[in-house]
């Protein structure tokens, strides 16, 4: 592991204790249990970190608490300033910080670096937004009235992520989230702690050096059992909670039942329409990437390729050519396409989703299979895989968290596509590749996807961070990142004010005394 100086990473990380039992950051004040952070990268115990017990919890939501009474105070375009400097320090530390999250998760390096720049690019759009937290003004019905609506701040925000943006997911909430004058309490994946605990040391050597409490940003750690502290927790009225269908229907409940709200980001099963006017060689970059970038592990990976009959065998046989020259190994070498699954029960993941495609009566078209040997000692690297499937398949339905491919056919009108695309409890990233223009407004039509992200031209995967990302249905129905999403992060208030010395009442009730 030295090799790509990771330990170096570590240590500008603030990350010191290795493989010593307890390396948490600051302002964390874990006393639990210790949980081992393992690289699906080499398969070495990088380091472990003490878990959050009840009691540590209480502290922290003290300290959180106590410094929501300062940082509201503070006008919007001056928190503004704070992730401004915020945003300079990732700038600084993007490379350390890019090797951690590739080394840490199993994503390429380059895609490490990519997440840091996505911090990056939210800090900046946040930044702005800190001037224009705007609401409107409304004229009122009554003579002598003004009315207005403001937005203020909520309270403690509480972040739940996954593994697989194991620091961008934070970024995209904070950011937002201090600008509008929250702070925020993040429960990072246990697959993931140690960047959780990276990004804890760049906020709060920020918020040291202008003498702001470091509850502004709050960080506790691990599984299931610690995020229940904060879905059950009244005193947050806001659980912005990212990974599996499984987990938000839970958290959902636990959410709803003290009437709080939640911001869902989950599960997708995107699709790519593949019409007899696409370009084919768009759409075999599009597909290939989408489909076993990140190894699959993306929310907006592509699932599955819903092809037209006339152009299925060109499509197909291009993509399985496509297949034939991934490298599979090590994902802080660059000349490797694909990386490791992020641990062994994602592996089983996907060896039983090959195993019932095939029951249900699929066909595989590029085996796949777990890599053995030099290199892959591991056992998190598998085969990326393709298998001609249906739409009604239960595997098909479920989203694999694995580079599996199905492909579909369809005939017809492209309607037929949109059905088919549209058929799966998931409402996340979707696209089509066509250079015709009624199939492509007809896609992005009120019948066509049914997705929170609709492309043309374009695959499903990834997103820029000045669009408003999530998805409907079972997706979840969030919106985080860019365009208005900043809402949600607020309270909303409708202010009427009477400059006059009458009292007229609305709607022209008289009430005479
Ligand atoms: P996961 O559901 O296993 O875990 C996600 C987080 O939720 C973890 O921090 C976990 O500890 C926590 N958690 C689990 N159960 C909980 C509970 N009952 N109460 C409170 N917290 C709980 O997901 P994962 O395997 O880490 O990530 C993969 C999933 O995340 C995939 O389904 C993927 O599509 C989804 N995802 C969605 C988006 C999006 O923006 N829509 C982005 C990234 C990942």
């Amino acid at each position: 592991a030295s090799d790509f100086g990771i330990y170096d990473a570590l240590k500008v990380l603030g990350i010191k204790e290795i493989n010593e039992g307890s390396s948490t950051g600051t302002n964390n004040f874990s006393s639990g249990e210790t949980i081992a952070s393992f690289s699906p990268v080499d398969g070495s115990l990088i380091a472990k970190v003490k878990t959050t017990t009840k009691e540590d919890y209480e502290q922290v939501m003290g300290t959180a608490t106590a410094a929501f009474k300062e940082w509201r105070t503070k006008p919007a375009p001056q928190r503004g300033e704070i992730v401004r400097q915020f945003g300079d320090k990732l700038r600084e530390l993007k490379e350390p910080l890019g090797k951690l999250v590739s080394y840490e998760m199993g994503k390429s390096y380059q895609e490490g670096l990519g997440e840091v720049q996505e911090m990056i690019d939210i800090c900046d759009f946040a930044v702005g937004l800190s001037r224009q937290l705007h609401g409107l003004t409304m004229h009122s019905e009554r003579p002598g009235h003004r009315m207005y609506e403001q937005y203020h701040p909520l309270g403690v925000v509480g972040i739940i992520s996954a593994f697989n943006f194991p620091v961008a997911v934070w970024a995209w909430n904070t950011a937002l989230a201090w600008i509008c004058g929250d702070v925020c309490i993040w429960k990072p994946s246990e697959k993931t702690p140690l960047c959780g605990i990276a990004c804890q040391h760049i906020a709060a050597t920020v918020f040291k050096e202008n003498n702001l409490p470091e509850g502004i940003s709050c960080l506790i750690n691990g599984d299931y059992n610690v995020g229940e502290l904060m879905t059950g927790d009244a005193r947050i009225p806001l659980v912005s909670a990212t990974g599996s269908i499984r987990m938000g229907k839970i958290v959902a409940q636990a959410v709803a039942a003290r009437l709080g709200k939640s911001l869902l980001e989950l599960g997708g099963n995107n699709a790519i329409i593949v019409t007899p006017d696409a370009d084919i060689k768009m759409t075999v970059i599009g597909a290939v990437f989408g489909a076993v970038g990140t190894a699959g592990q993306r929310c907006t990976s592509t699932r599955r390729l819903i092809i037209h009959e006339s152009m299925y065998d060109k499509v197909k046989n291009a993509i399985v050519a496509a297949y034939n020259q991934l490298r599979i190994g090590n994902p802080l070498d660059e000349n490797n396409h694909v990386g490791p699954l992020i641990d062994t029960d994602a592996v089983l993941q996907y060896n039983k989703a090959l195993q019932q495609v095939v029951n249900e009566g699929g066909n595989l078209i590029v085996e796949g299979g777990v890599l053995e040997g030099q290199g892959y000692e591991s056992g998190c690297y598998v085969r990326p895989a393709i298998a001609e499937a249906e739409n009604h398949f239960k595997i098909v339905q479920h989203e694999t968290f694995a580079p599996v491919l199905y492909l579909i056919k369809y005939s017809g009108d492209v309607e037929n596509a949109i059905a088919i695309q549209n058929g799966v409890v998931q409402g996340l990233s979707s696209a089509i590749m066509t250079n015709n223009l009624r199939e492509a407004e007809q896609f992005l039509s009120a019948w066509g996807s049914d997705c929170g992200i609709a492309n043309v031209n374009i695959g499903t995967s990834g997103a820029e961070i000045g669009g408003a990302f999530g998805g409907e249905k079972e997706t979840g129905g969030g919106r985080e990142s860019g365009s208005d999403a900043w809402k949600v992060y607020m309270r909303r208030q409708t202010n009427t004010i009477n400059y006059t010395t009458e009292l007229p009442l609305a709607q022209g009730i008289k009430f005479d005394l």
